[in-house]
């Protein structure tokens, strides 16, 4: 901890990590940060913190941040520094080229949700209303995608439903696919502390996660299945309600469609927790008892994280759990609901923003006449009707040629994204890569402009987090570049011939109001006066929604929908004899190019296997050893941890380091709906290198 004396000021302010969106006092002694103390009236934090928030803001002022704006024509050549204005107009000129060269569509956007709501709402504007085109994605593809789809599905609107403080009327919390004491350790608190007080605790995990056995909270069941097998469970678990009689009938009468089919499919015996025993790996015992205690126990409460999302039927499991919470009438109140716990600080917003290729602003479809005319009234441009290209698509795109220029805001795809090789194939192929980033990371090696960025320090915007809320970001110190972050889309935008500007970021999300119907009520003034507030915020609700769907679900009734299990592709076989899964540690932060960058690398200073000790036993492999990791699609070396968290059969590792680069042996496969990836299932084998 690096502690510079007393302060003078401080200003009030949002985390950048996690989506609890922790508020802090940012304490100041001049211009230096002295250091970052929780507020105690946040409302999601609520005057605690974790490990990240407190102390891994040192990155912010790290001498890797490259200031400068830089150009080359080859990935081959040295970085030439240059000025703003002569960066823009390279950018803007080599785009509108490569559109005369191969077409309005040769060109896309990716959003970071490191962001601002208003950084990513420009970066979306830009692409539709300058490249023409809906070719603009969020790095949220590869996490929350079906987080969106399936609850838009079930539900009308593509967020969690509860707020943070509903935890505690909650009897009994299902965490499924999630590790809230690493991943969201504030909200971790609130949901231990619940659990202290005599609220029951089903975990849906193939890891032993923290939470299973930690002090003075035991789970009831952790259902410890297969990698790859929740719709199989969750299934289950709905047929053990349907068939023994634990309807929520009146809930389901007055709140619900398609009830009868879906009750139909899911009391077929194939759906019992005897006939998917051989497919989860769990006593079918255990699924029925846990199935009781959700539908009987009280209010009950399903919290999920990327373990739910990262899948080939990542939707269709979402939209499961969906089918749970309606059928047990565990909607609409306190205590209950399905709630992502999202990744990064700003998911929810960047996926709010419109930075999806079919949606518009407030998860509205591109096919929308209606939508797309306030849209094109505002913005004085036609909007394309037809979806662009997702993530995946634009890779795919420019190594079959017919995609050549790439603006990426914030995300590090060469690190983060799955099949590392494909990436990288993709990457070398494009014309022009534009990264703009406060690091040369890993996607910067393929870049021919780097854009300096901002850290949350230096932004002034807004963050919404998983429960919906819309927190304030302050700037704690003036853009180190020189240039606020959401001034560089609009120079280009400008520069391109489409006029984009502001004056401040309010004029921004007075303009996201405009036109968003949930964001309607929200303004800068409000978010000052009010501390924050949690969508939809409109004339029926001014000061914001804690608790989505008590009256009526969003889309009018819930819509059960048919889950049918289907397996991945992704096969063990006599070569790749064990499944890899990846997950996140606490001190650590996703691809770690903050983290890394602070004194929390010190205690994660690399990514190690956990390997169980039977496996380890068969390939003489012991604690601290050097193992080989390879799939179909990579290969990588790292170290090994004997550990029995994960069942035989099953290894874990994190990807917060790129030298280990977890990603180069993750494959292609993805979500049915949404194409997010599938990081939670790689058949691999591990051989050992050498010992210690
Ligand atoms: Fe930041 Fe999340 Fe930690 Fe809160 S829980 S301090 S938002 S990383």
């Amino acid at each position: 901890v690096v502690d510079l004396g007393m302060p003078t000021r401080s200003v009030l302010t949002t985390c950048a990590y996690c989506g609890v969106g922790c508020s802090f006092k940012a304490e100041l002694r001049g211009d230096e940060l002295v250091r970052m103390v929780p507020y105690k009236d946040g409302g999601a934090n609520e005057g605690h913190s974790c490990v990240k928030g407190r102390f891994a803001f040192g990155y912010a002022t790290h001498p890797d941040r490259q200031l400068n704006p830089m150009i080359r024509e080859s990935i081959t050549d040295e970085w030439r520094e240059t000025d703003w204005d002569t960066a823009i107009s390279y950018v803007a000129e080599k785009f509108r080229a490569i559109q005369a060269r191969h077409g309005t569509d040769a060109i896309g956007g990716i959003t970071s949700s490191r962001c601002t709501n208003e950084e990513v709402y420009v970066v979306q504007k830009m692409v539709r209303a300058a490249f023409g085109n809906n070719n603009v994605d969020t790095c949220a593809r590869v996490c929350h995608s079906p987080t969106g789809y399936g609850l838009k599905q079930t539900f009308g609107t593509s967020a969690g439903t509860q707020d943070f403080r509903s935890v505690a009327s909650s009897d009994v919390i299902v965490v499924i696919g999630a590790n809230p004491t690493d991943g969201h350790p504030v909200f971790a608190s609130r949901m231990k502390r619940r659990l202290r007080e005599g609220a029951k605790l089903v975990v849906i995990d193939p890891r032993r996660i923290d939470l299973v056995r930690s002090p003075h909270i035991e789970a009831s069941h952790h259902l410890q299945l297969s990698p790859g097998t929740n719709v199989a469970m969750v299934n289950a678990m709905a047929h053990v309600v349907v068939t023994e009689g634990l309807t929520d009938s009146s809930f389901v009468a007055s709140r619900c469609e398609g009830f009868d089919e879906w009750a139909e499919f899911i009391a077929r015996p194939e759906n019992s927790p005897e006939s998917v025993e051989s497919i989860t790996g769990v006593p079918a015992e255990q699924v029925r008892e846990a199935a009781r205690l959700y539908a009987t126990g009280g209010n009950g409460a399903i919290y999920y994280g990327l373990g739910v999302t990262e899948h080939s039927q990542g939707s269709t499991m979402v939209m499961g759990m969906a089918n749970l919470a309606m059928v047990t009438g565990n909607i609409g109140r306190d205590g209950v609901g399905v709630n992502p716990l999202r990744g990064q600080n700003n998911v929810q917003g960047s996926c709010d923003m419109g930075s999806f290729p079919h949606e518009l602003a407030g998860y509205r479809h591109v096919a929308d006449d209606a939508v797309r005319e306030v849209f094109e009234k505002l913005w004085e441009r036609p909007i394309l009707a037809e979806p662009g290209l997702r993530i995946p698509n634009m890779f795919d795109a420019a190594v079959d040629g017919s995609f050549h220029g790439l603006f990426v805001q914030g995300e590090d795809i060469a690190q983060s994204d799955p099949n590392t090789q494909h990436v990288q194939a993709a990457l070398s192929a494009l014309e022009l890569v534009v990264v703009q980033d406060l690091f040369l990371n890993e996607t910067a090696k393929f870049a021919h402009v780097f854009l300096p960025g901002t850290s949350f320090l230096e932004k002034d915007g807004t963050f919404t987090n998983a429960e919906r809320r819309i927190n304030r970001v302050r700037p704690v110190m003036v853009p180190k570049s020189g240039k606020d972050e959401w001034q560089v889309a609009c120079e280009i935008a400008q520069a391109m011939g489409y006029p984009m500007h502001y004056d401040h970021p309010r004029e921004i999300m007075d303009e996201i109001a405009a036109v968003t119907p949930t964001f309607a009520g929200v303004s800068f003034g409000k978010l000052d006066e009010l501390g924050s507030v949690q969508w939809p915020c409109n004339d029926k609700a001014p000061e914001g929604t804690p608790i989505m769907h008590a009256d009526e679900f969003v889309r009018g009734k819930g819509k059960f929908v048919l889950t049918p299990f289907v397996a991945t592709r992704e096969r063990s076989t006599r070569r790749y004899p064990l499944v890899l899964t990846t997950g996140r540690i606490l001190s650590q932060y996703n691809v770690g190019a903050q983290t890394r960058r602070t004194a929390n690398v010190a205690w994660h200073p690399e990514d190690v296997l956990e390997i169980h000790p039977h496996d380890a036993e068969d390939r003489g492999i012991s604690t601290g050893d050097v193992v080989n990791l390879s799939s179909r699609v990579g290969t990588t070396s790292l170290r090994a941890k004997v550990s029995d968290r994960m069942p035989v059969g099953v290894v874990y590792t994190t990807f917060h380091h790129p030298v280990t680069g977890a990603n180069v042996v993750t494959t292609e496969n993805s979500d049915w709906a949404t194409n997010c990836p599938e990081y939670k299932v790689t058949a691999v084998q591990v051989a050992r290198e050498a010992s210690r």
